[in-house]
């Protein structure tokens, strides 16, 4: 199986100006842990996980790019899940974005993901 076969779409994404108490909401409301941040051209610039909003209030930051991460792991619907599975485990992350070859997020795979995938097998 590939990254394409399973990855989560429409994708969630948002702008870096917005609050963190709106991001709050958005990972809430959508049941999501990883948000992808876009620029206006819909270009992947960061994510945003719930870790880092915890971290914004332990630390009292305010933005959204001062928290979020800009060295994104990520993966492309081409690639076999094992290894999208790998990426994860060494970096110590339970979800990547998806991204084309413009650097558009076409959508999210998660750890949740490859674990209800592998649960379905068994
Ligand atoms: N293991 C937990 C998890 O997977 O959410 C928490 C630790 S993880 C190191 C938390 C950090 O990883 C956050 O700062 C988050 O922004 C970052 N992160 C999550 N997914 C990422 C990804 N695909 N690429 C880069 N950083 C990512």
């Amino acid at each position: 199986k590939l990254v394409g076969d399973i990855i989560r779409k429409p994708p969630i994404v948002v702008n870096c100006n917005i609050t963190i108490d709106e991001a709050s909401k958005i990972l809430i409301e959508n049941n999501i842990n990883h948000l992808p941040i876009v620029d206006e051209n819909n270009m992947l610039i960061g994510i945003l996980t719930s870790w880092d909003i915890a971290r914004a209030v332990a630390q009292n930051k305010k933005s959204i790019s001062e928290i979020m991460t800009r060295n994104i792991i990520s993966s492309t619907v081409d690639e076999p899940i094992d290894v999208v599975a790998r990426k994860m485990s060494r970096n110590n992350i339970s979800g990547v974005p998806v991204v084309d070859k413009n650097g558009r997020v076409l959508g999210v795979v998660t750890a949740e993901d490859l674990s209800k995938l592998i649960g379905m097998r068994m």
